[in-house]
């Protein structure tokens, strides 16, 4: 079986071209602010961030009624629009075969711990109307004959539930999004970055943003700024990519994390993130599962003399082990303590970062297959695990060379990186191990609502995951929430019509906040305070963590934020002010996830998820093939941490930590239409009474 697909096609799927946005009204009103004149915008309500879960909420709203507005830093920036993989994942109910089991998949979802569970039974029972609802909008998911939708295995998913439109799956998303919204009538305010989150100060809770718009900058208002009043305030600023040097985000992911302390916000999971392999964001960032490593190419890193070393031979006892091992990376790819064990799949992660670590590059080159551990036979297609051959055999990739292999399963995959001029037909790929996504985020309950009443938060910037998830939950928890949040915005009613109550004093207030931060004889700039954050989370809390050292980095981020409140931030220019803004928030979020962990781990949190915790006298350690690792023996995790989450919360300038036990979800109960039907029809469902905190217990 070959695949001939004609190149119109891989084009449409790798070019994705968004649609155009119209240009956006100024504002008719003004507001004075401290002597400042400032435009003044409102409607019923803003969403921040126009990436797949922010448009899939504003749209949603939009049909139900409700007054919109987008503010977005860049309309089509962000993780949906700009990141990818092989075969960018949707995990959703399975169409395809006998269907599938919502509580099963609920099941699989938080398998991990830490996770709660009725958010998780959301997700899979929202999965279906998700993906039918995207299908509609016009987003190409694959089908067989008869309708069933094209399935495949991904990470932590034993059953098949992934699917993909290719490398592009969720700027495909974003795409059919955009162009609902347009056709809706929203307004997209672009080049706009929200920097503060305005409260009433009486406890009924958000009124609306503080924003940096490019637009709006002039000689009386030379920052910028502009205030947008609104009854309901959605956060969909996604994942906070910025925090990590070795980071395979796109450039430019502030996420809201900040933003959200500084308003009060409890953050939750901040210990949770994923790591895996891709290229990074310096060139072209992408990620390296699928089809990539399913090829299994040679793996190899260069010294400074320009010395090859075949490093994985050191540490796999047999050429099928090292090849196997390679190959599950498609469907294993981020980065696991426990697959570390065992001669597992983690342990090319753990290869890859000690290879960075002794100053080595390490590249992919699909020209080559793997080479032999020394003292075993050469690789061969014949001898690899069973898996391994069962699936390369149904594929058909039985092609002698890795390229041909990947060209046979998934020619989007060579197709895309050579549209960012990187011929990997030609050339070696260089890569490593980068953050990727946040597990955790703003806590919310199965409303999509946060702690600050009428705030909501969606997608990667709230905290709806666990410990870890399959791949592509979190496309779908974004389309998932973003429907049930405007659900439950457009039921209350309140954002029916343009904000009229007064926001001169939280405007104030949040005016006098953003310029104490630019302070122009600041010995701290955007450019150090970065390198600051960064160098920090990726070398002392990536995927390995030593107890010790996470403490010291706390300290140290501690110092920085306590100097950052003294002496600011020095912006180079005006048009530089939001991203000091940004960097001082980072700075912060940075603080929150070394506080929770440093909890965590003083608390004797073991290796979870992406991080294992080096320890001394932890039960685990890795093995190679030339011996044990002991600088790498890590500590078990513990099963009651499962149970519980973490929360932070930032309060009169201090940090608080807390931990509550997940919610949980009755399998055995059932509905009942004549008994449940009033609910739904009086509205009840929504549970308007309540705030988030008492909804979480
Ligand atoms: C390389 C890579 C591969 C991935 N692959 C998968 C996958 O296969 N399956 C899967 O499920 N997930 C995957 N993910 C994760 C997934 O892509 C993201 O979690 C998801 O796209 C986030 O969507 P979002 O709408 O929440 O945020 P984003 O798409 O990041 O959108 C955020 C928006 O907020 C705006 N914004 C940010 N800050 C501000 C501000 N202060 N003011 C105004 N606007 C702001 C941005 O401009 C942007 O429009 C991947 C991530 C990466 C990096």
């Amino acid at each position: 079986m070959t695949i001939d697909v004609p190149q119109s096609i891989l084009d449409a799927l790798t070019d994705v071209e968004m649609p155009r946005l119209p240009s956006d009204r100024t504002a008719s009103e003004q507001i004075e602010v401290d002597g400042r004149t400032l435009p003044l915008y409102r409607s019923g309500c803003v969403v921040v961030g126009s990436g797949a879960a922010g448009l899939r909420t504003a749209v949603e709203l939009r049909r139900r009624g409700g007054e919109v507005l987008v503010l977005s830093q860049s309309a089509f920036g962000g993780t949906s629009a700009c990141s990818g993989s092989d075969k960018q994942t949707l995990h959703m109910a399975n169409t395809a075969d006998r269907g599938d089991n919502y509580k099963a998949m609920a099941r699989a979802i938080r398998a991990g711990g830490a996770m709660d569970e009725d958010t998780a039974y959301v997700e899979a029972v929202g999965s279906s109307r998700a993906m039918a609802s995207l299908q509609f909008l016009g987003l190409p998911l694959p089908q067989d004959a008869l309708g069933g939708t094209l399935r495949y295995q991904t990470d932590h998913d034993e059953v098949g539930r992934a699917t993909s439109c290719g490398p592009r799956t969720s700027r495909l998303m974003v795409k059919v999004l955009a162009e609902e919204a347009l056709r809706l009538g929203i307004p997209i305010h672009n080049q706009t970055t929200v920097a503060r989150i305005l409260t009433d100060g009486n406890g009924a809770g958000v009124c609306g943003v503080l924003a940096f718009r490019s637009k709006d900058r002039n000689p009386g208002n030379p920052l910028g700024l502009a205030v947008y009043q609104a009854p309901v305030v959605v956060l969909a600023a996604g994942g906070p990519g910025e925090l990590y040097r070795d980071s395979v985000y796109p450039n430019g992911c502030f996420g809201s994390l900040g933003l959200a302390l500084e308003a009060g916000i409890d953050l939750v999971n901040l210990t949770e993130s994923q790591f895996g392999i891709g290229t990074r964001r310096e060139g072209f960032p992408w990620n390296l599962s699928g089809t990539y490593v399913q090829a299994m190419p040679h793996i190899y890193s260069v010294d400074a003399k320009g010395v090859e070393h075949p490093f994985l031979t050191q540490y796999y006892r047999s050429t099928q082990e090292l090849a196997s091992n390679i190959f599950r990376k498609g469907y294993q790819w981020p980065f696991h303590s426990t697959r570390m064990l065992d001669f597992g799949s983690s342990l090319v992660d753990l290869a890859i970062y000690r290879e960075g670590e002794a100053g080595r590059r390490v590249f992919m080159d699909f020209n080559r297959n793997p080479l032999a551990v020394p003292g075993d036979a050469a690789f061969s297609l014949h001898r690899l695990d069973d898996d391994v051959r069962s699936y390369l055999g149904t594929a058909g990739a039985n092609q002698s060379l890795p390229i041909d292999r990947l060209r046979h399963m998934n020619p989007l995959a060579i197709e895309l990186y050579r549209r960012y001029k990187v011929d990997i037909v030609a050339a070696p790929l260089e890569f490593a191990v980068n953050n990727q996504h946040m597990n955790g985020g703003i806590a919310v309950d199965t409303w999509g609502r946060s702690s600050l009443a009428n705030c909501y938060a969606v997608g990667e910037a709230a905290g709806t995951h666990g410990v870890t998830r399959p791949g592509g939950a979190a496309l779908n928890a974004g389309q998932v929430f973003g429907t049930r949040v405007a659900e439950h915005i457009a039921a209350s009613g309140k954002a029916k019509a343009p904000f009229a109550a007064d926001v001169g004093t939280a405007s104030l207030h949040a005016v006098a906040q953003v310029v104490a931060i630019l302070q122009p004889e600041s010995r701290w700039t955007v450019k150090s305070v970065r390198a600051d954050v960064q160098a920090r989370m990726s070398d002392k809390v990536g995927i390995l963590c030593h107890v010790d050292a996470v403490t010291q980095a706390l300290g140290d981020a501690q110092a920085l934020n306590a100097d950052l409140r003294a002496t600011g931030i020095a912006p180079g220019r005006a048009s530089e002010a939001a991203r000091a803004v940004q960097w001082q928030q980072m700075a912060l979020a940075s603080e929150a996830v070394l506080v929770a962990l440093d909890h965590y781990i003083q608390n004797g949190g073991g290796s979870r998820g992406a991080r294992a915790i080096c320890d001394p006298d932890g039960a685990c350690l890795p093995m190679t093939k030339g011996g044990p690792l002991e600088a790498y023996r890590f500590r078990k995790d513990r099963a009651e941490h499962r149970e519980e989450q973490i929360i932070v919360r930032l309060q009169d300038g201090r940090f608080h930590v807390s931990t509550r036990t997940n919610r949980s979800f009755d399998e055995n109960g059932k509905c009942f239409f004549e008994r449940d039907w009033p609910t739904w029809l009086t509205g009840g469902i929504y549970d308007l009474a309540h705030s988030v905190e008492e909804a979480a217990c």
